[in-house]
């Protein structure tokens, strides 16, 4: 019997993205799998059921209750993972640090379930960086959606009816989120500033264009082995707070990004710098779903504080459902076929790249860290 591959239509609210696209159906089907997509799941993104039937999936009303291997999006309900097949494989966003009903259901199944966040970051795990494709959407869509907000203009104009000044931006963290939004305001015409605490980033964010900038503070063991930032102390966030104060006070647009893996975001924007800042000015602050880097933020909303905007937007990969989708959907697929040996899935438990992203297997939850919150949350797991 082969393999079914299935993919369902995504369920959370505001969700447009699909976790497969037409395009990469033979590339599953050449490795022996059966595709099975749910008639309209990816309707939303711009690929329809025509396009999945031409490339060999078969559509269906139901798909759940069938597949061997699930490729979604956002995480199974528990009603969704109460139809999943016992023993089959599922690969998504599995929100591993705060979804622990999800992740026992899925153990109590034996489901052996991957999370796409806890890819390791390792050169070969480059092509199925989820994380990183996602967040490059988001990067560019910040600064739309803050270009859009902000009464003025980017870029420098200079017309019959007077000279317009370029916008500042200032970009606090700059990992693949932060470059993209520096990037994407740089081509806007703003005059970009940005910081993060890793010192190695002041190269690329000055070969984009953008100006670093110098807070005169060494970060502690700024970054861990596979590069992402450390949590450093509060002296320091607070000191941090202090020397950003004139950045963000000159700044029509601040773009926050700062993220520290498996944390609620640090606060590096205090009230009393949004109250220092231009009324009109724009605060989009991409660490929402963490928490959000501005003590003022209310992740899902957008709110005006002592005359500021202030839009924490959550999941704005999927306000581009197109392209988000074909990222995706490439990483997922790359990672299912690292998974596959003979058309059927095969774990190497010795292997890193099978292993990191391993949550749940054979009943129980496997992965370390989630492991250890799921107890530290009195949640047996
Ligand atoms: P992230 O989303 O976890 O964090 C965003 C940024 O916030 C990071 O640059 C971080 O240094 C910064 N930050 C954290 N605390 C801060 C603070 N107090 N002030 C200012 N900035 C702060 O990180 P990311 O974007 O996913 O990636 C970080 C780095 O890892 C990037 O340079 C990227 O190139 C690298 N990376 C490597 C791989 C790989 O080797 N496979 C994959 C993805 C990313």
């Amino acid at each position: 019997m082969p393999i079914i591959v299935s993919v369902p239509k995504e369920t959370v609210p505001g969700e447009q993205r699909v976790a497969l696209v037409p395009e990469l159906v033979p590339r599953l089907t050449e490795a022996g799998l059966e595709v099975a997509v749910q008639s309209g799941a990816g309707e939303l993104a711009g690929f329809f059921d025509d396009g999945y039937a031409a490339k060999g999936a078969r559509l269906e009303a139901e798909v759940f209750d069938k597949a061997d291997i699930l490729l979604k999006v956002q995480p199974p309900t528990i009603v969704e993972i109460s139809h999943m097949k016992e023993d089959s494989v599922l690969i998504c966003f599995l929100q591993p640090y705060t979804n622990a009903t999800a992740i026992r259901a899925l153990a109590a199944r034996q489901i052996t379930a991957f999370s796409m966040e806890l890819m390791p970051r390792i050169t070969r795990a480059q092509p199925m960086d989820a994380l990183s494709a996602m967040s490059t959407v988001a990067g560019y869509k910040a600064v739309l959606v803050a270009a859009s907000r902000l009464p003025k203009f980017f870029p420098l104009l200079m017309t019959a009816a007077g000279t317009v000044t370029p916008a500042r931006v200032f970009v606090i963290g700059a990992g693949v989120a932060g470059l993209q939004a520096i990037g994407t305001a740089k081509r806007l015409g703003a005059v970009v500033e940005a910081y993060d605490t890793r010192p190695a980033v002041k190269e690329q964010v000055e070969s984009l264009g953008a100006k670093f900038a110098e807070l005169g503070l060494a970060a502690k063991d700024a970054e861990d082995k596979s590069g992402y930032a450390k949590a450093q102390s509060e002296d320091f966030y607070q000191r941090q707070q202090e020397m950003m104060s004139k950045y963000v006070a000159s700044a029509d647009v601040v773009i926050p990004t700062a993220l520290v893996p498996g944390q609620r975001a640090p606060i590096l924007i205090t009230e009393e710098m949004v109250r220092g800042m231009r009324p009109g000015s724009v605060i989009l602050d991409l660490a929402a779903e963490q928490g959000g880097n501005c003590a003022l933020t209310e992740p899902g909303r957008e709110i005006v504080r002592h005359g500021v905007v202030i839009i924490g937007p959550l999941n704005l990969p999927s306000t581009i459902p197109f392209q988000a989708s074909e990222m995706y959907a490439r990483t997922v697929t790359n990672y299912l076929a690292h998974l596959l040996k003979d058309g059927r899935p095969y774990l190497d438990l010795e292997d890193e790249l099978t292993r990191g992203p391993l949550v749940t297997h054979r009943g129980e939850v496997v992965h370390e860290i989630v492991k250890a919150r799921l107890c530290s949350e009195n949640l047996t797991p």
